[in-house]
């Protein structure tokens, strides 16, 4: 039987609709959710990215404040402009896109951010909160793939996860929030021994590597459900992680790429930035 498509551009759109009610909720309150998109430098996927977020703000109703700094933009005076925004009423959420230039401090400009206002959620504190269980600011990739979850009606509870990746932006969150509700999880990364035969444990397969078509039906267990996170640029276009055509004849669902994980992950920003609108409302 063919397997079940897990379309995150359906998902992603049954977000929106809510997202854009709540923003019309927020409205009649004399309330403007707004989102100050930061990019420094000039990486023409970071562009792109940014260009993407600030449509999607356009079409919601979220106001946009955009910040394109050069390349050499010092650390200080991200602070600076950081200080400015976290302080500014008007700004709810803060994302600074990443990959940065090498000569910034990561771990320095994540923390730099509110945790209120890091719609990203990759603030030491919203990480920490997801691993207390707490409220918090969600990571927007991973958090967009417990939303396609929920709407195909594919519950964790009990079942075995196998996240490939383990990076702070994907796999770690991805497999904490599978753990939260329920799932038995298992991260794989470039050190795991025979990872074939791990994937092959999985229920639920995450694939969060970054090696085109990686994950081909040796990884994968009959009847599993498969997301792609992978996003990798080809001579053949845009590819996932997994090897599409030879894994979902043996699986019972499975996202596409494009047109899977992609979408939600912005439509799960925008959500992001409306609930910090709303509790400082
Ligand atoms: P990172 O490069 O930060 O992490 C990749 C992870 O994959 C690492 O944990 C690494 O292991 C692991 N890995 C690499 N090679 C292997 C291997 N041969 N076997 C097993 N594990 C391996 O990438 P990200 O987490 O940031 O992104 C992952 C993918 O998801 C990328 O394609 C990215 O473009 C995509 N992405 C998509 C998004 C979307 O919206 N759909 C959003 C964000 C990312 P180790 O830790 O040991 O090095």
């Amino acid at each position: 039987m063919a397997p079940l498509i897990i379309d995150g551009t359906i998902v992603s759109a049954a977000v929106e609709v809510r997202t854009v009610e709540r923003v019309a909720a927020l409205a009649a309150r004399g309330v403007t959710p707004g989102l100050a998109v930061v990019l420094v430098g000039d990486d023409p996927a970071s562009r792109s990215y940014v260009n993407m977020k600030e449509k999607d703000c356009a079409r919601i109703g979220i106001r946009s404040f955009d910040y394109r700094l050069g390349a050499q933009t010092g650390q200080d005076e991200l602070d600076v402009l950081m200080r400015r925004l976290n302080a500014d009423p008007d700004v709810h959420g803060i994302l600074v896109q990443q990959p940065f230039p090498a000569h910034l401090d990561v771990e320095h400009v994540v923390a730099a951010v509110s945790p209120e206002k890091d719609v990203d959620g990759f603030h030491p504190e919203n990480l920490g909160r997801l691993m207390r269980g707490l409220p918090g600011h969600r990571a927007c990739t991973p958090w967009g793939v417990m939303r396609m979850l929920d709407h195909y009606g594919i519950d964790p509870r009990g079942k075995r996860a196998v996240v490939v990746g383990r990076s702070l932006l994907v796999g770690k969150p991805m497999g904490l929030m599978l753990l939260e509700r329920d799932a038995t999880v298992t991260w794989c990364h470039s050190r795991t021994a025979d990872l074939a035969a791990v994937c092959r444990e999985a229920d639920i397969l995450v694939a969060a590597i970054g090696r085109p078509r990686m994950i081909g039906p040796e990884h994968v267990k009959e009847g599993a459900v498969v997301i792609d996170v992978g996003i990798n640029r080809t001579d053949e276009g845009m590819v996932g992680d997994v090897d599409f055509t030879a894994v979902a004849p043996k699986v019972c669902a499975i996202t596409p790429v494009p047109g899977g994980v992609g979408p939600m992950t912005r439509a799960m920003l925008m959500s992001n930035t409306v609930d910090s609108a709303e509790r400082t409302a």
